[in-house]
């Protein structure tokens, strides 16, 4: 099955109660059992339930792998991978990451003993020099957030299998339309479904999906013991979400590739972040890896002054000023203020986020009407 139509049967089946062609809301917390332990699969629905199920399938089917699992949050889903990780063990991330991912990182897991090296990954050979007995899992974010840098998951992949580590890839901005991270030698692939997976701002959720079954049992333990799983209502709108995923992704990658040409163009910017431009110092590794660009564009304003970028963020008619991203409406966010308003001002700027960057995650409405938006709020 090709991923066109992956999005739309992979790892669905009708009901097998009434033959319902979308899964129905199971809205129970427990299942009727005819003796103890005689049920028909689902027990609590913090363990299993078949709305969920019918979504983890379907997270499985579409990133290529074996095994899903769904979270209350895309956080939730990252807490959980960490938990396959004991005091003393040690993580190599990418320094440039979600802000939410680094507090999960330096302010609770720190704490239990772990001790996280946030490197430069532009170059996939520098995360060998941080490699020790310790190392147990490497942290992957690409396209980056804001700063939409490439890694490059297959020589990563290689580094992790030679020293035996995991590797985890948050594949969030992308999606598994344009890459799909266990097809280049990832271990665990990561989303914020929230974001355009769900891809309508309606729901807040995460997953997780492995090809290993012993990989999978241990996530799952963690999953059911630790039980920070989503409802039946967001697995559902998940599930909705995933239908038109293609669809979606393809038309957000068409006006995220004229809005940055549009902007690189414009005389009132000065700088323009996105890995389809041949300029952009991973551009290769973005051709090969990824199937087309995506949709999140990140610039800076000219004289890179805090009050002419937070000016044009409020001129903005169309394109809201909000957290998040991937839905099918265009969002502005100010990350130095925002997303990443919870990493040291210095660390940020070492990384490019600087107080005037402004990010955009490029929605599916007419692409003129979005590039005038842009026009009148800069003039
Ligand atoms: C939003 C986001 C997260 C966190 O997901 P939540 O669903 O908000 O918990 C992690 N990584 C990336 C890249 C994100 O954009």
């Amino acid at each position: 099955m090709k991923f066109n139509t992956k999005t739309i049967h992979g790892g669905q089946k009708p009901d097998p109660a009434y033959g319902a062609v979308m899964p129905p809301i199971y809205q129970t917390s427990t299942y009727a059992q005819a003796t103890p332990g005689g049920h028909k699969g689902f027990e609590y629905s913090r363990s299993h339930n078949p709305t969920r199920q019918a979504l983890e399938n379907a997270f499985a089917s579409i990133e290529n792998g074996k095994y899903g699992m769904a979270f209350g949050s895309g956080l939730a889903a990252i807490d959980a991978i960490l938990k396959l990780l004991k005091s003393g063990d040690e993580v190599i991330s990418t320094s440039d990451l979600y802000g939410g991912t680094y507090r999960l990182f330096t302010k609770i897991f720190e704490n239990f003993g772990i001790k996280f090296h946030f490197i430069g990954m532009d170059n996939a050979a520098n995360i060998e020099n941080f490699v020790n007995k310790s190392t147990k899992l490497i942290w992957v974010e690409t396209p980056t957030n804001p700063m939409l840098n490439i890694i490059d998951i297959k020589a990563t992949a290689k580094i992790a299998k030679k020293h035996q580590i995991l590797l985890a890839v948050d594949n969030t901005f992308a999606t598994p339309y344009l890459q799909q991270p266990l097809d280049l030698g990832a271990d665990i692939v990561m989303h914020s479904a929230t974001k355009y997976i769900g891809g309508h701002s309606d729901l807040v959720m995460g997953a997780l999906i492995v090809k290993d079954k012993d990989l999978a049992d241990r996530l799952y333990f963690i999953q059911n013991a630790s039980g920070a799983i989503c409802g039946p209502q967001d697995a559902f709108l998940a599930l909705r979400g995933i239908k038109t995923l293609h669809v979606r992704m393809q038309r957000h990658c068409e006006n995220g590739k004229a809005i940055a040409k549009f902007l690189a163009s414009h005389p009132k910017i000065e700088k323009v972040y996105w890995p389809g431009f041949e300029s952009h110092p991973n551009h290769n590794i973005a051709k090969s890896q990824m199937k087309d660009f995506g949709g999140m564009i990140s610039f800076v304003t000219k004289g890179n002054n805090y009050e002419d970028a937070i000016k044009v963020i409020e001129n903005l008619k169309i394109i809201t000023l909000a957290e998040s991203l991937g839905g099918v409406e265009s969002l502005c966010g100010h990350p130095a203020s925002m997303t990443h308003a919870s990493i040291p001002k210095e660390e940020r700027e070492k990384t490019g986020i600087v107080d005037s960057l402004i990010r955009l995650s490029i929605g599916i409405e007419d692409e003129e009407d979005l590039i005038n938006d842009l026009k009148q709020a800069l003039g």
